[in-house]
């Protein structure tokens, strides 16, 4: 019934029933595929703490999903702890996981009755005393972020060897240190990642152990992969998923054995638990054959949506699509763009990252966008170019994929 451009598995059953129901554009998110997917990721880590990443995918209606299903959320501020609190999340499953807060903001969370908060700088953690008087307070250890398609090195986490001195000021200053936290990088495809994160939790453990300061957990962040991403180039991205559940396994004993006593584990996923769960149904601008500036002619399929409204991360990963109403049929290489009139609304424009679409595609003809459920809705823009933020709609049911 349809064609997909690479050979890839095409989407669930219940995505699908809605992509091909759907006579006008938007992001459509499987809350059942997700909320098995949660079931998953806790048969993989039995016993952990999950703590969904709101920014991954701040609609009501799927943290709505997980917090029933027991699952709390890492928010960023106030404005994500009242979403969590309005969607069912306990505030004692809330946790104020940036490192980045103004006194403001963290008076709000306190208010709130967030009692949890990620630091990893003195004068954060003074703050922290003064602003959410006695809380539990864990440290972020910085990582290099390779492996990663974003790093999120730099700007986050204290080396290693200063995490122990952060807990013990803000132990000194009336605040409970509970825990140490590592972000190794959004979609993370390397279990060697995780290893030597966990090598450099092990170290402060131990340092801490020496200082007398005894923690309660230890979150190992987010970064997991999703499956259905192609690289930049259009090759399967393919992560090593089994290897990197298996490294946080063998860590996560590690750590309890560095810490010398009972040790609980979180995660704070967001792209693993909602990525390959969305998909956009979109449509066919234009498919239009122009000559570049060394002369040579290139195909351009035109979408209907794009790097502003929806596929925020199109020119980092291609997102795999399916042209329904195409089945077989000549097929030519093209460029993948967005419809506003910004150059980086595109896929790679490198001749290894054509993408293979049909020849005959028309516009207003529909396209499927596979694995768009992360980050759509967060980074969408506000109408750029007044091409407006995809409306989002969920299904829900009894089909397993
Ligand atoms: C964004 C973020 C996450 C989620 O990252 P993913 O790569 O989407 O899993 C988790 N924790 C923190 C602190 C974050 O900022």
């Amino acid at each position: 019934m349809s064609t997909t451009t690479r050979t890839a598995p095409g989407p669930g059953a219940r995505l699908a029933g809605a992509l091909a129901a759907a006579t006008t554009d938007r992001l459509v998110l499987d809350l059942t595929g997700i909320e098995h997917g949660l079931a998953a990721l806790r048969r993989e880590l039995p016993g952990v703490h999950v703590r969904f990443a709101l920014k991954a995918c701040p609609a009501d209606e799927v943290v709505t999903t997980l917090a029933r299903a027991g699952a709390g959320a890492d928010a960023a501020g106030p404005a994500e702890i009242e979403q969590a609190l309005r969607c069912g999340v306990p505030a004692d499953r809330v946790h104020y996981g940036n490192t980045v807060k103004s006194d403001r903001h963290i008076a709000a969370a306190h208010r709130l009755g967030v009692r949890l908060f990620a630091t990893d700088s003195r004068e954060d953690v003074a703050a922290l005393a003064a602003h959410a008087p006695g809380a539990r307070v864990f440290c972020r250890v910085a990582t290099g972020g390779e492996g990663a398609l974003w790093g999120l090195s730099h700007k986050f986490g204290c080396p290693p060897a200063q995490a122990a001195g952060v807990l013990e000021l803000a132990r000194d200053l009336g605040l409970v240190p509970s825990g140490l936290s590592v972000h190794v990088g959004s979609q993370q495809m390397t279990a060697g990642a995780w290893r030597t994160a966990v090598a450099d939790l092990g170290e402060v453990l131990r340092a801490l152990r020496h200082r007398g300061i005894t923690l309660d957990h230890v979150n190992l962040g987010g970064g997991l992969p999703a499956r259905g991403y192609l690289d930049r180039h259009g090759r399967r991205l393919d992560p090593p998923l089994d290897k990197i559940f298996a490294v946080l396994r063998e860590g996560m004993d590690a750590l309890r054995r560095a810490h010398g006593g009972a040790l609980e584990f979180v995660v704070e996923p967001g792209r693993y638990l909602v990525a390959d769960h969305g998909a956009v149904r979109a449509h066919v601008a234009r498919l239009a054959r122009r000559s570049g500036p060394d002369g040579t002619d290139r195909y351009w399929l035109y979408l209907s949506c794009g790097k502003f409204n929806g596929l925020y991360e199109m020119d980092a990963l291609q997102y795999r699509l399916v042209f329904p109403g195409h089945p077989g049929g000549d097929t030519v290489p093209a460029v993948v763009a967005g419809p506003t009139c910004d150059s980086d609304d595109a896929y790679s424009h490198e001749a290894g990252s054509l993408v293979r679409v049909p020849r005959a595609l028309a516009s207003g003809d529909p396209v499927w966008v596979l694995s768009a459920g992360a980050y759509a809705l967060s980074y969408t823009t506000r109408g750029f170019n007044g091409f407006p933020p995809l409306p989002c709609h969920t299904v829900t049911g009894g089909t397993d994929d």
